[in-house]
């Protein structure tokens, strides 16, 4: 096992780690950029080292300065957490060529799921259904028209290297894909450096539902079952659960194991989720592979009682998978809410210092954040703050316990989006279970004509 971590990461998911390797035995390390000088990772974490300026290029994405802390301080691994690094099979790569254990799959495998049209290759080989699209990147203007027509509209232009939900355009008639493509590809290029797009058939109103992998260095896989991520804006997750009201015991059985087939034949370690858009008639279509832990990670460990940070840190380590497929099993009904520093009608940013905080525990009740009373919330980055997660021994019981706790949490300083959470699950669409990726356009901001807003 391994002696020292370093967490290369900040706010709650740092502090999740460090959770982990404390219960684990594990000495830690925290980096930190110098708005984050006084986190709670920092405290917490047994040495700390600051690794740069606000700015996440200069500090939680500089990978040279993350391998030089580790190297200072000794770590024999580091744990990405999601976002920044995670999903970088560069700082994989380095991390081998340094003989520091990177936990998270090989970096070969970050490399070709993190490749969208590359990921769809190898999925479909594996026998994972797909949407209908193109079988790799389209590189002109008349292959994607010739593409589109066969798949038929609408369609849905995607970037290769995307994520974040950037990078996307949705095209619903020929006259209009010449200019989607070329601004997708120049948003991709400006985003993530490489233009290469791809196309893909786009549903109208279907929900996002992912499964839970995890893998050891022994060919052992395992699937932990659904979550369903449908509350989206922007294609932002905003609320997720396990289970999904759409997936039976049944279907549960046999996505765990197309999902199961699929990673083994990619020989893929460590936790990873797989992401399907499910039609209104049930079937599922692959969207893409995430090769790190996910925020959503709580509401699959609340249903099973696994640790997922654990088990990956002892995985990493080359030790076996805790548990078989056969042991998992899933009870009751676990829902996260994202709590962002925003204004909850408008969403615009609100950072700042808090000079309240509290969230209420009770039973079935897990708040994974690192904030408290006096905390600053810095502009510089994500602006989600905390996760309050409850487990119930239904859906009924588990919105009920989450409408409580959010009734009942005190947040002073700045806006949060408390409120937009609880009118969502005071709708009855919500609490009927009739979801979709749409499901928050009816919460959305009503965009004023140009003129009112000058005048206004
Ligand atoms: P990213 O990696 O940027 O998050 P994804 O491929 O995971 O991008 O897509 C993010 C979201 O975009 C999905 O959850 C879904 O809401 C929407 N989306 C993506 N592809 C399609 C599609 N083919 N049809 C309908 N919606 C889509």
């Amino acid at each position: 096992m391994f002696k020292k971590i370093l967490v290369a990461n900040r706010g709650e998911i740092a502090l999740r780690v460090i959770f982990a390797c404390r219960e684990l035995g594990i000495r830690t390390v925290a980096v930190y950029s110098e708005a984050d000088e006084n986190s709670l990772h920092v405290r917490f974490a047994d040495e700390d080292i600051c690794i740069g300026p606000a700015k996440s290029a200069d500090s939680y994405l500089n990978v040279p300065a993350i391998i030089s802390a580790a190297e200072i301080t000794g770590a024999d691994a580091i744990h990405p957490g999601y976002g920044f690094l995670s999903e970088s099979a560069y700082l994989a790569e380095v991390c081998e060529a340094c003989h520091i254990r990177f936990i998270g799959p090989d970096p070969h495998v970050i490399r070709l799921l993190g490749d969208k049209a590359k990921a769809r290759k190898a999925m479909k080989k594996a026998g994972v259904p797909m949407l209908p699209g193109s079988e790799g990147p389209v590189d002109s203007e008349e292959a994607a028209l010739k593409i589109a027509r066969e798949i038929g509209y609408p369609v849905i232009i995607k970037a290769v290297a995307g994520g974040g939900g950037r990078g996307m355009r949705i095209v619903r008639e020929p006259s209009d894909l010449g200019h989607s493509f070329r601004t997708a590809q120049r948003e991709a290029e400006a985003a993530f450096g490489r233009g290469d797009v791809y196309i893909e058939k786009y549903l109208d109103s279907p929900r996002h539902i992912e499964y839970q992998i995890i893998g050891d260095h022994h060919g052992n896989v395992v699937h932990l079952g659904e979550r369903e991520c449908s509350i989206q804006r922007r294609h932002q997750k905003l609320i997720e659960e396990s289970p999904s009201v759409a997936v039976s015991d049944k279907v549960r059985r046999k996505m765990g194991a197309v999902v199961v087939d699929a990673a083994r034949a990619v020989q893929y370690t460590n936790a990873g989720t797989f992401e399907f858009l499910v039609d209104d008639k049930g079937q599922f279509y692959f969207m893409e592979v995430n090769t790190r832990i996910q925020v959503e990670h709580p509401v699959t460990e609340w249903v099973t009682g696994i640790d997922l940070v654990k088990e990956q840190i002892r995985i990493a380590a080359g030790e076996r998978l805790s548990f078989r497929q056969s042991d998992v099993t899933w009870t009751g009904h676990s829902i996260e809410c994202r709590v962002n520093a925003e204004d909850p009608v408008t969403f615009v940013p609100s950072p700042g210092k808090i000079h309240a905080f509290s969230i209420p525990g009770g039973p079935g009740v897990r708040v994974d954040t690192a904030c408290h009373s006096e905390a600053t919330i810095p502009p510089h980055y994500d602006s989600m703050i905390a996760k309050v997660i409850v487990h119930g021994r239904d859906r009924a019981e588990a919105i009920a316990r989450m409408k409580r706790t959010l009734e009942m949490s005190v947040v002073e300083g700045i806006r949060t989006s408390i409120p937009l959470h609880l009118k969502i699950l005071n709708d009855p669409d919500f609490v009927a279970g009739r979801l979709s990726t749409h499901f928050m356009e009816r919460f959305m901001p009503v965009k004023k004509p140009v003129a009112a807003e000058q005048s206004a």
